[in-house]
């Protein structure tokens, strides 16, 4: 069955070699099986009938019974349109093509009982259906009394009449003379327990169902399965990894922590933050690789953590090392730490792209002969040339600039591979954490420290903008500074450009020197006028930052307590929360004030409610992953989400995802290495958990 289902798609009746190239460029689909995995993506109930009166145009597809009384051609070029006008007695409704306006009322004569079957919406004030289906209710067929699955196809399908009626036909070709059932590919004893029906009926269920519980069962079952086999890799992989590789064992906290914790440390930690040192001890003593992701908001505290870690390594006779994403981070990483080791014996260096060669060399000299403790910095750090004599841990700031390979190559620098902490403030829903960066262990800090007010979030539409200058005077006659941020997409760069110097024209009017003073920061300046630009507004000398996204990550101002969103609908909820994170960091009460037009999506508006509703950036993460789509998560494409996956959705499914990774830990913990017979099946079928998946032993 399996050989059979490898079979090239152009042997399938009705496919041949010309759809069978279309298939594969437009769905990947090159054998029987690619097609049988490609899934509906919805059923539309073609058993029930609905009157014009009841139309509304946010309805989903839905189907209709009534006759044509006229055509006419409308429109001009591009506009071109056939239109009918079509009645069932309770109301009218337009059908509109664009194409084959000539065999259509030759096929589909006027007075004719017909059925319409597709999705309505409004032209004009008019109700219309746009390049509907019409079927002859006395000559249909096949489908008809009930759920028709809907395949999402392109335009280039369409055009060569791959629709998803077209591909449904395809498929009950291929389910109907299939020679034997589908081999099953869980154990029997997980579907009694789970209570989820066999392949065979899912397969077949999932394409032709024959009633909505039919379906959704399929589903269960189909998305299960896949979750399941990628969790198990995951898991096993895990297993396997902390076998082989040994990791430095840190058993003493000495004098470097002591001196730490006792005498500099200007506070009490949160409680947060103790338990993820307990965490990040235990993994360190433990003789295995720390893998850890430390997962924490804009400000909770994670720098700290990261700084006490290092100082257990160092006192294990350990060199350490922070990678951050951009060249200000890495500063910034730089100046608070050495600030909070100030007067303590530990050399801390700086290695970013700008760093003279002269002061390279020192730097290089000291990571051979161990005494430089902590090294901070950029890609450079990572060069080739750089060697430590040993390095103990290395704390990666904003995953997701960094990809697993990068990560990979770190760890060829020492012998044991050093311990690895990975800090993002770009919170990733447990969901997608567990799946993305299943071989990491989470750990999560979830409280900020005490006495900082929650920032407050306002919506204000672009008329409201002289109000808001009004309130943005104020605050900053009490002293504080604010952000004013432009989008810069690049698919409309110049334009958004064009609205960044006209965003500047305005302020400078309502803002006038001397009394204020603004900077500006975008990405068509040098590098050199970017930092002087910044290192103003550091020092306070100017009042007002106007910037492009630049400012996203790094700059940490306490003085700035406003952050001015222009355009707000055009940013990603990840991101406009990255951007209110940069203020919130003194002891003055924050905002946050997203302008937009008035006029928005639905999902803009969404986006918009969700940033004034809420400062969790984990309830944010859990929307934008519901809104868009894990591949869709901000910095995820960097990485790359490794799975292809085929019915599951890591925001939609996470019970489904939760249930797959209890389940696969059970029989990992009971079973580490499928031993047993009643597991033997997974050994088969493991593989198929994740095609893409990095080989970590390879790589090492
Ligand atoms: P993150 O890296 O998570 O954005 P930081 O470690 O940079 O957060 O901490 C943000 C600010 O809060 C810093 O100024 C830091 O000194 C301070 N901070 C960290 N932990 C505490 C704490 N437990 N109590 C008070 N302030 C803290
Ligand atoms: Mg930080």
């Amino acid at each position: 069955m399996q050989q059979y289902l490898q079979q090239d798609i152009q042997f399938l009746p009705g496919v041949g070699p010309k759809r069978a190239d279309i298939l594969r460029e437009e769905l990947n689909i090159s054998t029987l099986e690619d097609l049988l995995t490609y899934y509906p993506y919805r059923y539309v109930d073609r058993s029930r009938f609905f009157k014009i009166s009841d139309v509304t145009s946010d309805m989903p597809f839905i189907q209709i019974k009534g006759k044509i009384q006229g055509y006419a051609s409308i429109g001009k070029g591009r506009g071109k349109r056939l239109v009918a006008d079509f009645t069932d007695g309770s109301g009218r409704l337009e059908l509109v093509w664009f194409r084959g306006a000539k065999w259509i009322p030759e096929n589909y004569p006027i007075g004719k009982e017909l059925v319409v079957f597709g999705k309505p919406s409004v032209y004009q004030r008019k109700l219309n259906v746009v390049h509907p289906e019409l079927e002859d209710p006395e000559k249909k067929h096949v489908v008809s009394s009930s759920l028709q699955a809907v395949y999402s196809t392109t335009e280039r399908l369409k055009d060569n009449y791959l629709t998803s009626k077209a591909i449904s036909k395809l498929m009950a070709n291929l389910i109907k003379d299939l020679p034997r059932k589908f081999e099953e590919t869980l154990p029997a004893w997980l579907l009694q327990k789970l209570n989820l029906i066999n392949l065979d009926t899912a397969m077949r269920q999932i394409h032709f169902p024959d009633a909505t519980a039919q379906y959704k069962k399929a589903e269960l079952r189909l998305k299960f399965e896949e979750l399941f086999y990628i969790q198990l890799n995951i898991l096993q992989g895990k297993n396997e990894r902390n076998k082989r590789f040994r990791g430095n064992v840190f058993e003493t906290v000495g004098e470097s922590f002591n001196t730490f914790y006792t005498e500099h440390l200007p506070f009490e930690l949160t409680g947060a933050q103790k338990k993820v040192m307990k965490e990040i001890r235990r993994d360190m003593g433990s003789g295995r690789q720390m893998n850890r992701l430390l997962q924490g908001d804009v400000g909770s505290g994670k720098t700290l953590v990261a700084l006490m870690s290092l100082l257990i390594a160092i006192d294990n006779g350990f060199q350490t090392c922070i990678m951050a994403p951009t060249e200000i981070l890495a500063q910034q990483h730089f100046k608070s730490i050495n600030s909070f080791l100030d007067g303590m014996d530990v050399r801390v260096e700086l290695l970013t792209g700008s760093v003279k060669k002269a002061v390279r060399i020192p730097i290089h000299e000291g990571l051979l002969d161990g005494t430089v403790h902590i090294l901070i910095g950029t890609h450079a750090v990572i060069e080739d040339v750089v060697q430590f004599k040993r390095l103990g841990l290395v704390v990666i700031d904003e995953q997701h600039r960094f990809g697993v390979a990068q990560r990979a190559r770190l760890w060829n620098k020492a012998d044991v591979l050093p311990h690895v902490l990975v800090m993002t403030a770009t919170p990733i829903p447990r969901t997608l954490a567990m799946t993305l960066y299943g071989d990491l262990d989470v750990s999560v800090i979830d409280e900020l420290p005490p006495g900082r007010k929650a920032i407050v979030t306002r919506h204000s539409y672009d008329s409201k903008r002289l109000m808001v200058f009004g309130f943005l005077k104020k605050q900053l006659a009490l002293g504080r500074q604010a952000y004013i941020v432009y989008p810069l997409i690049k698919e409309s760069e110049s334009m958004d450009y064009k609205d960044l110097e006209d965003g500047l024209e305005s302020i400078s009017r309502a803002f006038p020197p001397p009394q204020y003073q603004v900077s500006v920061v975008h990405g068509k300046m040098k590098p050199e006028e970017k930092e002087a630009s910044m290192a103003h507004f550091v020092a306070g000398r100017t009042h007002i930052m106007v910037a492009t996204t630049v400012i996203e990550v790094g700059v940490d101002v306490s003085n700035a307590s406003i952050m001015i969103i222009e355009s707000a609908e055009r940013f990603g909820l990840s991101q406009l929360h990255q951007l209110r994170g940069r203020v919130g960091r003194g002891a003055d009460q924050s905002y946050c004030i997203l302008m937009t037009a008035y006029k928005l999506s639905d999902e803009g508006r969404k986006r918009i409610e969700t940033m004034v509703q809420t400062n969790d950036g984990f309830e944010i993460a859990e929307v934008d992953l519901k809104l868009r789509g894990p591949g869709d998560i901000e910095g995820t494409q960097q990485s790359g989400v490794p799975f292809n996956l085929k019915i599951a959705h890591l925001g939609r499914d996470s019970q489904i995802l939760q249930l797959a990774r209890d389940t696969a830990e059970l029989i990992i913990s009971e079973d580490p290495n499928l031993k047993l017979e009643k597991n033997f099946i997974f050994v088969k079928h493991i593989k198929k958990g994740n095609p893409k998946r990095i080989d970590w032993g390879k790589i090492s």
